[in-house]
Parts: structure tokens; C-alpha cells; sequence
């Protein structure tokens, strides 16, 4: 099983080290070749203006939405989840519309802009009761959830952490944290194309 990391910009490497660190085998990816030999796809953080420009300039939009379309697993973190949104604002552009969510960038303020936090508002059926270290750099803020979206963990009510069918989202960063817990949600997404509730 191969997880190919979109490598148009940002901190690829950082999620090839770590999913490395969990034991799969992760290569950067970027022409429609490299991303329909993979299993699984992470779309890392970055900038997003800029993912978009290249995205344009290599024309993989279709290959993309094609791909995750058809049930490829996708973990996407911050700009990776703004590419993937129905609709982003600040400022207004389009998204490739497979992630039905408003994604409002550079939401939180100057002061507040970075953070590490300690996330307890977890969906406690998938993520345990411990708190979940959360890096957000620059992040952007979901909002208007469509009715498919699950959302796993809030930041102060907001959330930050979201599963739709084969695709989990987050605003922060969990390739910058040791904490096993995001991706071995997303094994169980590869594994079975969804996650999966433990028994009660
Ligand atoms: N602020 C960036 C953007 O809007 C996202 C930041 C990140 O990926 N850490 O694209």
C-alpha cells in the first residue's frame, strides 16, 4: 500500500517522514501518472493560492476530482482542505467541490494565527478521552457542514477535525505531532473506506 503526497507546495516532506515514521510507504506525487498508481492520497498545508496556480499550470484538477471521486482515501490538512471545500472565502474562490463545507481561510487573528492546542472536544468513539495535541498554523475555519460531514474534534465549538465518506479533514497539523491517533484514523479509512465506529 502506497500513500502518494501531492508535492505542488508546502510540507510534503513532513508527512512523508511521518507516515513513514507509521510504517507506510509515502512518496510525493504530482502528474496524473504518479497519483493514479497510489492507494491513498494526502493533500498536505501550505499555501493554497499557490496549490491553485500550480494545480493549473500541471492540470491535474480533473485527475484529482476524478480519483477521489471514484473512493481513493484522502487525508488533507489545512490548505490541502481549502483545495478540497465546495466553497472558501476570504477571499472568495472556487474549491474542487468534494468536501461539502465553507472553509474560511486565514480565519483566526493575528495573536492566534499559530497555536499549539490541546483539543478536548473529541469524538470520543474514535479518538479516546486523552487530548489531542493540535499544531494550527495560519489555519482556516470550517463552517455551513453539509449533512454528510462528521465532525471529530472542535476547537472552541469550531470544527477542526472532519470525516466525509473517504475523505477526513483537518485545520491543523497532525504531521507535526507524535500522536498516532489521526493516522490511524486514516488506516481505517484505507482499510475499509470510512471509519469505523468502535463497539460500544
Ligand atoms: N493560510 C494558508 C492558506 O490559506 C493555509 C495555511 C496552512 O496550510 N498551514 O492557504
Amino acid at each position: 500500500m502506497t500513500v502518494g503526497i501531492l508535492a505542488l507546495q508546502g510540507d510534503f516532506e513532513a508527512h512523508q517522514k511521518a507516515l513513514t515514521a507509521a510504517g507506510l510507504s509515502a512518496r510525493p506525487v504530482l502528474s496524473e501518472r504518479e497519483i493514479r498508481a497510489v492507494e491513498a492520497l494526502v493533500l498536505p498545508g501550505g499555501e493554497s493560492t499557490t496549490m491553485w496556480k500550480l494545480m493549473e499550470k500541471t492540470r491535474i484538477e480533473e485527475t484529482l476530482r476524478d480519483v477521489i471521486l471514484g473512493g481513493l482515501p484522502v487525508f488533507a490538512t489545512c490548505a490541502g482542505a481549502i483545495l478540497l471545500s465546495s466553497r472558501i472565502t476570504n477571499p472568495e474562490r472556487r474549491g474542487l467541490g468534494l468536501l461539502d463545507v465553507t472553509t474560511q481561510r486565514n480565519y483566526y487573528g493575528r495573536q492566534l494565527d499559530s497555536a499549539v492546542l490541546h483539543l478536548t472536544d473529541l469524538d470520543t468513539s474514535l479518538l479516546g478521552t486523552e487530548p489531542l495535541e493540535a499544531v494550527f498554523i495560519r489555519a482556516p475555519r470550517f463552517a455551513d457542514l453539509g449533512p454528510e460531514v462528521r465532525v471529530l474534534a472542535r476547537r472552541d465549538g469550531d470544527p477542526v477535525l472532519v470525516q466525509e465518506g473517504n475523505i477526513l479533514a483537518a485545520t491543523f497539523h497532525p504531521e507535526l505531532s507524535r500522536d498516532t491517533r489521526i493516522p490511524r484514523l486514516f488506516f481505517d479509512i484505507l482499510r475499509r473506506g470510512r471509519v469505523r465506529e468502535e463497539a460500544a
